[in-house]
């Protein structure tokens, strides 16, 4: 029988065999530890339960592991060159389905109507290219596709971002761009020497799960969508001065926001960060009431 593909000795026989090099572009750096796969693999709890789609197979390391215990797995990969190889280290299974594509501009709901049969809980398990995390983190978002859990292993300098809290220095608009739906937690950190190649960052694995019931229902989502992004747009300046960018400065606008600060009792003086997403909707709905 064979070793499993994550080892730094199979790795290096996979690529050499197949005449390839890492490419740096396409965040290559495949994981050869496989302790820290199963970590990753328990983290989200994949069983014969769940069908999993995987972003950036590689030469199938994870994908292998996920298979192992998932009911159906699909792995999108935009390298063409390794293709092939998936075919090949991948052949002892046979629930997994290689799809070359770029996730960014994969029509994910048609790829699961077509490969999973619905019966399954949704999961996304991956060890992200680095160079798009957050591209890839609110692509997933906006697909709105109800998954279940989403296991990925990324820069920790962006997990930090994801699973801030207020006042913390990594919270920000991505921050509540996430955790408006989601449960975001940092399951482990993940040295640089499990990799080949070594990033010259460490790594977290983030969990985000669907909150159980939505909490947040501001009046007019793209309103607070959008006053999210302007009160955080200058990070050192006050919630004050960053409404003023967001909506004007003349008197009359001055009033109603005023008014709307007060009603949803939040000190003028602050700075964004120290807003919990609760106050970030009752700030929204009090100035949309304003019709600004
Ligand atoms: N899963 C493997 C592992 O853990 O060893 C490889 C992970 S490696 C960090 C990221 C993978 O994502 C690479 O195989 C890369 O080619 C692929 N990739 C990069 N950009 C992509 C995109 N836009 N869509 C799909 N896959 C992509």
């Amino acid at each position: 029988e064979l070793p499993e593909i994550a080892s730094p000795t199979r790795t290096r026989a996979i690529m050499e065999s197949y005449g390839l090099t890492f490419k740096k572009s396409l965040g290559q750096n495949f994981l050869t530890d496989i302790n820290i796969l199963n970590k990753i693999v328990a983290a989200a709890d994949v069983t014969e339960a769940d069908d999993v789609i995987e972003i950036g197979p590689g030469i199938g390391a994870l994908t292998e592991q996920l298979a192992k215990r998932a009911h159906q797995v699909m792995a999108l990969e935009i390298d063409d060159r390794l293709i092939p190889v998936l075919k090949d280290t991948l052949a002892p299974y046979d629930n997994v389905t290689i799809v070359h594509q770029d996730v960014l501009k994969a029509d994910l709901k048609a790829l699961i109507a077509q490969n999973f049969d619905g019966k399954h809980n949704l999961k996304i398990v991956a060890n992200l290219p680095y160079y798009i995390t957050t591209p890839i983190i609110l692509h997933l978002l906006d697909t709105k596709i109800d998954f279940e859990k989403i296991v990925v292993m990324m820069q920790k300098e962006v997990a930090d971002r994801l699973a801030a809290t207020p006042g913390n220095k990594d919270y920000g608009s991505l921050t509540v761009a996430v955790q408006y739906e989601m449960d975001a937690d940092i399951a482990f950190i993940v040295p640089k020497t499990v990799f080949i190649p070594q990033p010259k960052i460490d790594s977290a694995i983030i969990v985000l799960e669907k909150k159980d019931s939505q909490p947040y229902q501001p009046a007019d989502e793209e309103f607070f969508k959008k006053m999210v992004k302007g009160i955080f747009l200058h990070r050192r300046k006050s919630l004050w001065n960053n409404l003023q960018g967001l909506y004007g400065k003349d008197p009359a606008t001055k009033e109603k926001m005023q008014v709307a600060l007060q009603k949803a009792g939040i000190e003028p003086g602050i700075r964004a960060e120290k807003l919990s997403i609760a106050q970030m909707v009752d700030l929204a709905d009090a100035l949309s009431a304003q019709k600004l």
